[in-house]
């Protein structure tokens, strides 16, 4: 995938167009406060405990606005809240229908008709989450980062104004501020009823009651994560894709992934885009979309219509502009120096709100603390934003690190680069007798000299920690030599990575045989 790999801002280009705006007058050490972080998330939280751990007076507001729905949360952000954990609990649940299923083949005695209780998963999921909520108060408590649950705007480049949910107003002023306040879903506003009788992903995990048949619009991580975990505990499940599946990843990656999610049970109205959603008398929700190769309009009804179509900066209430802190226009998103700098010296951006960077909770987590040990003056280590590695938590994982194949080719020329692949068969897939035709490896190196590696794909069980380990030797400078003089752990998936031998050019049948 490509969309991680891209080069550092530059900061130079970025200083020329600060401006320093100044309504006050402050010296050092006349402010309430060192560092003031508006969003107590993933990069918020982070950087306010570094900040706090190292000496730092620090303050941190987060506040939620309810969903349009009405759903909403504790502290810790979208992560936590309505993104990576309940996701993956909810992603386990599913995997593990499967497993009772392969279970049976194992010799457990399991009745034939099985059946999930969404109420039951929902509230052991949300009393887990409820849990790290107060995790982080009891943890801001120790680190004697003062939590104000309020919501922040800048006022100057030095003062912060802070609301409570019942209007009473604030001011907190700091030495410096760092905006860390993530995104919220979009919804299409141009469809009839989108609003009106649709979720997010913000409602997703915080329904009582099970969604049952269910349309999802979108075709990136969020929706086919969810549309993947809906399938997988048994509800009636389509996808809607407007173009492709997975835009940025290696896109025959992106097809294995939505090719084991149709074996798997998840239907795919491809090439569609939804018109308007009605609701019945039935209460049932009639969806009309155009199918896009044909031009005809198609109906069905569903239970729940679940928007995944992309996420907005949540930079409006900031007042970013009254104080000279710049955006793009076009993306809402906060500009940013490698420093996570804004236009205005004092005033930092970090996490989904700055533009260009990944919106993944490790990557704000270590800018958060990076940002926090250059703001106290004990290091000037700057955030590597390069290769990250990342997971798509479909009921097939899939996870990657560098280049796509595509990304590859695009910048060496097919020429230049040496593609290893290979068809795996993971163990427990055999007696199980699970079709493994998706499981896939790809490795993309440069074709002369070491062959450093530009790109490692692996679709597969546990692709997450796979991908982990490997990146590692990623940011090592990680070559093909390097693989092959790695011995396996066997009987894993991993191991197949490190016997990776057959070339896409050489046309032989890539599938593994033995061990
Ligand atoms: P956030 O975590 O969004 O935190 C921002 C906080 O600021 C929020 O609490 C918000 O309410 C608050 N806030 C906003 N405005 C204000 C204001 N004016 N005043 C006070 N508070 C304010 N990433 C992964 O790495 N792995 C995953 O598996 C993964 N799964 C995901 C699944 C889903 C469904 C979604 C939606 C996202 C997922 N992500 C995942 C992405 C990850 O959640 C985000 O990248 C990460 O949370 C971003 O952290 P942040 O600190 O930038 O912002
Ligand atoms: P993305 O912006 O990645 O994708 C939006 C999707 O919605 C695309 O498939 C897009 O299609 C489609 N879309 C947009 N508008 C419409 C429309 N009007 N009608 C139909 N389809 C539409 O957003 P996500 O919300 O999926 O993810 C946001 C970010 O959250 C990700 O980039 C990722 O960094 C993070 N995340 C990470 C996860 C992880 O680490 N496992 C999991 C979930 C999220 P098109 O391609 O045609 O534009």
């Amino acid at each position: 995938m490509a969309a991680f790999s891209r080069g550092r801002p530059n900061i130079r280009g970025l200083f020329t167009f600060r401006t320093l705006i100044s309504t006050r007058n402050f010296t050092a050490g006349n402010f309430d406060y060192d560092l003031v972080v508006i969003g107590g998330g993933s990069g918020g939280l982070a950087c306010s405990k570094e900040a706090a751990q190292l000496g730092q007076k620090v303050a941190v507001l987060d506040y939620v606005k309810p969903s349009l729905k009405g759903s909403k949360w504790g502290l810790g952000g979208t992560c936590v809240n309505v993104g990576c954990i309940p996701k993956k609990l909810m992603h386990h649940a599913a995997l593990l229908g499967t497993a009772v299923k392969d279970a049976r083949k194992y010799g457990w005695q399991i009745p034939e008709s099985l059946s999930h209780d969404w109420p039951m998963m929902a509230e052991a999921v949300q009393n887990h989450v409820r849990s790290l909520n107060w995790g982080h108060r009891v943890q801001l408590q120790d680190k004697k980062v003062k939590y104000l649950n309020m919501m922040g705007s800048l006022v100057d480049k030095h003062t912060v104004r802070a609301v409570n949910a019942k209007g009473k107003e604030t001011t907190v002023t700091a030495k410096n501020i760092v905006l860390a306040t993530g995104g919220r879903p979009k919804y299409p506003t141009h469809v009839p009823g989108a609003m009106e009788f649709g979720i997010t992903s913000d409602d997703i995990f915080w329904l009582k009651q099970s969604p049952r048949k269910t349309l999802v619009v979108g075709a990136s991580y969020v929706a086919l994560e969810c549309a993947g975990f809906l399938t997988g505990i048994g509800l009636d499940t389509t996808v809607m894709v407007r173009s492709i599946a997975l835009r940025g990843f290696d896109q025959q990656m992106a097809g294995l992934v939505t090719d084991y999610m149709e074996a798997y049970g998840t239907k795919f109205s491809w090439r569609s885009t939804p018109k308007q959603v009605e609701k019945l008398p039935s209460g049932l929700l009639q969806v009309t979309w155009t199918d896009l190769n044909t031009e005809e309009e198609r109906q069905d009804t569903f239970n729940t219509v679940l928007w995944a179509v992309g996420r907005a900066p949540e930079a409006r209430t900031l007042n970013l502009e009254n104080v000279g802190v710049k955006i793009n226009k076009e993306t809402g998103k906060i500009i940013v120096a490698a420093d996570e700098a804004t236009s205005v010296p004092n005033i930092y951006a970090i996490g989904d709100i700055g533009e260009g960077r990944p919106e993944l909770t490790p990557t704000a987590i270590k800018a958060g603390k990076l940002l926090a040990h250059r703001l106290e003056g004990h290091s000037t280590e700057l955030m590597n934003y390069d290769n990250v590695a990342t997971t798509v938590f479909t009921p097939l994982e899939y996870g990657c690190v560098g280049l796509s194949e595509e990304e590859a080719e695009k910048r060496y020329g097919k020429d230049q680069i040496e593609v290893y692949h290979a068809f795996y068969k993971p163990l427990e897939f055999t007696v199980a007798e699970r079709d493994a035709s998706q499981c896939y490896i790809k490795v993309i190196c440069l074709r002369k000299g070491e062959q450093r590696v530009l790109g490692l794909h692996f679709t597969g069980p546990n692709a997450g920690e796979v991908t982990q380990g490997f990146s590692l030797g990623f940011q090592c400078g990680l070559t093909y030599a390097h693989l092959r003089n790695t011995v396996g752990i066997h009987p894993t998936c991993a191991e197949e990575l490190t016997k990776v031998n057959i070339t896409k050019r050489s046309g032989l049948d890539a599938t593994v045989t033995g061990c």
